[in-house]
């Protein structure tokens, strides 16, 4: 088993994007899974971080703020972490609100081409799936197992929604270099979110890295429950190359996803510095 139990993790998710559990839920889970050090993630959103906080004083966890910002590069969503930022700031929050805009009407028009696949009401549904947040494409996934569509929301992605099925609707999220800049401006600090998953060959993800890293950008997730360990020290290996700081999260979404838990990643190879190193810790 590669990955392995830690109390630092920089990635998850809650019902305030396509997480399952709400915020304290995910909070209590967190701390009865041994994680002392905790970022919430979500997908565009702040939303789920004054309940998370709430739970976290009580339950003694240093709670970090986070969002995961979706961008574009090179004709694919890319996913980029903000860790520590500020969330009064009032020029991300409307930052973020564009997102959601986007959001909302990517969802319409998904809604619409699989109407026109012969799955109608599927906005409706979907929305029922995310009654704090907008819904999203694993939203959208599980409507249409509950249609009887698909057998999983493994498939459904397979069938419909993943880049170029035909309910893809490809988005205008903002450049990586933007994303960095809003992340930045609001006083975070810029993670690429699983690098590991884009299928990139090793040339094109270099390449990635190399812009992330020009473009601002202080972090790679390093360690992810899903990166396996040659993954992990290509990673480690161009985090030392390109200077950058390393990150390790769990990007945990609930308990249907077996195979991913709280807290659960690759350990952080010795070469790397930890993202923690530039974060101020509170209690
Ligand atoms: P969205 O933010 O609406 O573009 O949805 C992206 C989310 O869908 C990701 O954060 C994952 O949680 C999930 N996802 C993406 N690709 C897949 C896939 N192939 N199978 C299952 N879930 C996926
Ligand atoms: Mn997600
Ligand atoms: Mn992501
Ligand atoms: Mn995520």
């Amino acid at each position: 088993m590669q990955n392995q139990p830690s109390n630092i993790d920089l990635h998850v998710h809650t019902t305030a994007s396509d997480g399952e559990l709400d915020p304290a839920r995910l909070v209590a889970l967190a701390a009865d899974s041994g994680v002392s050090t905790l970022a919430i993630t979500d997908h565009d959103s702040m939303a789920g971080l004054a309940e998370a906080g709430r739970v976290s004083a009580e339950r003694g966890l240093s709670l970090i703020a986070g969002v995961e910002v979706s961008s574009r590069w090179s004709n694919m969503d890319i996913h980029i972490v903000g860790l520590g930022v500020n969330t009064g700031d009032e020029r991300f929050q409307g930052r973020l609100q564009s997102q959601m805009d986007r959001r909302w009407e990517r969802a319409r028009i998904m809604a619409q081409r699989l109407a026109r696949l012969g799955y109608p009401g599927m906005l409706e549904r979907a929305a029922e799936g995310a009654p704090q947040g907008i819904p999203a494409r694993p939203h959208f996934a599980e409507a249409l197992v509950q249609a009887g569509a698909c057998k999983d929301r493994k498939q459904a992605f397979q069938r419909y929604l993943a880049q170029s099925k035909p309910a893809y609707v490809k988005t205008e999220w903002p450049e990586i270099s933007e994303a960095v800049r809003w992340i930045r401006e609001a006083r975070g600090v810029a993670v690429l979110a699983h690098p590991g998953r884009y299928k990139l060959t090793r040339t094109k993800l270099e390449r990635l890295i190399c812009m992330f890293a020009e473009s601002g950008g202080q972090a790679l997730e390093v360690c992810v429950a899903t990166h396996g360990p040659e993954m992990v020290r290509q990673l480690a290996d161009l985090a030392v190359k390109y200077n950058l700081y390393a990150s390790q999260g769990s990007d945990y979404h609930g308990p249907s996803m077996r195979w991913v838990q709280l807290g659960k990643m690759p350990p952080l190879p010795s070469t790397c510095r930890s993202v923690l190193e530039l974060l101020p810790l509170e209690k």
